[in-house]
């Protein structure tokens, strides 16, 4: 019989991969907790008709990509296809406004959609997100756009650029909406099927449709910054302003849209050069009326989600694995060293060292090499004649320099333990 594979679309991520995952979180991590945002993890399915009040119907996502089933109790449940939808859920559900104030929210995890699989597109993938809950002000969506920015900064990644669009309030868009519906509907027989039909449904999204032919039609259409309110204008002058004033840099692109009718104002997308099809990075913009649509109380939001996969393919072509190797590699032979190895492994560890037994009991040169292939920086041999004097052997692993210790020599001497360190 033939061994079963994983399914088509999903990944696993192994041993060797995953120190660029969590090198990841834990940057991220650490730049979020700087700006007081909250973790919250959220179910991975939910009740189908959340995701289609929370994206939308007319949506790819909905219409085409959802992981949605009956279970036994013959529930309508869904595989989450994205993280604003649950997480605004949980915000009404829990009350979290009753706290006043905004909340700051992110998350990491899997998501499913279908979709047909290649470099950068699964059907299990993983985003890391923000919400930022509670707020109208301009500022909002600067301190999310930051948070991205400074993310990717941090992680090295270079050559990226932050393409910013409005799409304005809902009287904006509809007057634009007739816009671009009066210059399209002449092109209308050489659109993709796709966008023939949102002509009608949900002609924003046509903006964003990768056909080659449907591209080129929409160079000329009508600008939805011609389009904006004197509010909208604003917000989105107050946004500019601000970004320039922390020297990010940015791009105005009106095709850009998120073409929902809760979705406000600002939106943005974080490109690559190098990830060819699948460009983005990072997509995000403001919410204003998701809040409301999904039950709550009128409330101003805006958040993002980065694509993690993406993100890790242009982190592994830009540098070498972040080190998931041992500070220290300790090989013994017999009884008592063997023992005596395990008891200094421990005492090493609880003073933040990263080691690794060797618990093979071959031969010290088989031993060796694999202290070698370890990456660790140094190697303690404890063999009979050390464990009679209560000595060790240790070996700094990049000069081949060998000399002999007390234990107690190399637990106290911090210098030593600073320099057995791998450097994060
Ligand atoms: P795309 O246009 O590439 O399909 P999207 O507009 O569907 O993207 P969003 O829903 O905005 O994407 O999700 C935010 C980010 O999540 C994307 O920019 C991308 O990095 C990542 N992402 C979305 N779908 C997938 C997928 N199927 N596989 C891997 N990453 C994905
Ligand atoms: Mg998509």
């Amino acid at each position: 019989m033939g061994a079963i594979q994983a399914s088509r679309g999903t990944r696993d991520i192994l041993p060797t991969e995953v120190g660029y995952w969590q090198y990841v979180e834990d940057i991220a991590r650490d730049i979020l907790h700087r700006s007081v945002y909250r973790e919250i993890r959220s179910p991975i399915f939910e009740t189908t008709s959340l995701f289609e009040r929370g994206i939308g119907e007319a949506t790819d996502v909905v219409g085409k990509e959802m992981y949605t089933f009956a279970d036994r109790g013959d529930r309508s449940l869904t595989l989450r296809p994205e993280g604003t939808a649950g997480v605004v859920r949980a915000y009404i559900e829990h009350n979290l406004a009753s706290t006043g104030g905004v909340q700051r929210l992110w998350y990491t995890g899997p998501m499913f959609r279908y979709e047909r699989p290649q470099a950068g597109r699964q059907r299990q993938f993983h985003q890391l997100g923000v919400e930022l809950i509670g707020s109208y002000d301009p500022r909002g969506d600067v301190e999310v756009i930051a948070l991205a920015h400074d993310i990717l900064k941090a992680l090295g990644l270079e050559k990226l650029t932050l393409y910013l669009n409005s799409v304005g309030n809902t009287g904006d868009r509809q007057r634009y909406r007739e816009a671009l519906i009066h210059y399209l509907t002449p092109y209308k027989e050489d659109l993709d099927p796709d966008s023939q039909d949102r002509l009608t449904r949900n002609p924003l999204r046509i903006l964003d449709s990768k056909d080659p032919k449907t591209q080129e039609i929409c160079q000329n259409a009508p600008s939805i910054l011609n389009h904006l309110g004197d509010a909208s204008q604003k917000h989105f002058d107050g946004v500019q302003s601000l970004l320039t004033g922390l020297g990010i840099y940015y791009q105005l692109n009106p095709c850009l849209v998120r073409g929902l009718d809760y979705y406000t104002h600002t939106a943005f997308e974080i490109q690559s050069e190098d990830l060819g099809a699948q460009a983005t990075v990072c997509g995000g913009g403001r919410y204003d009326g998701l809040v409301k649509e999904l039950g709550g109380p009128e409330t101003g939001a805006v958040g993002w989600a980065i694509g993690l996969e993406r993100l890790i393919l242009l982190l592994q072509q830009g540098r070498t694995s972040p080190s998931l190797a041992p500070d220290i590699y300790i090989v013994s032979k017999g009884d008592k060293p063997e023992s005596e190895a395990l008891l200094l492994a421990q005492k090493l560890r609880h003073h933040g060292l990263k080691v690794e037994l060797d618990l093979s009991g071959s031969a010290f040169g088989k031993q060796f090499k694999r202290a070698d292939r370890s990456g660790a920086k140094a190697c303690i041999i404890i063999g009979d004649s050390e464990s009679q004097n209560g000595t060790l052997q240790w070996k700094w692993l990049d000069t081949g320099e060998q000399i002999t210790l007390s234990r107690e020599e190399v637990l106290s001497d911090r210098e030593f333990m600073q320099r057995a360190r791998h450097k994060v």
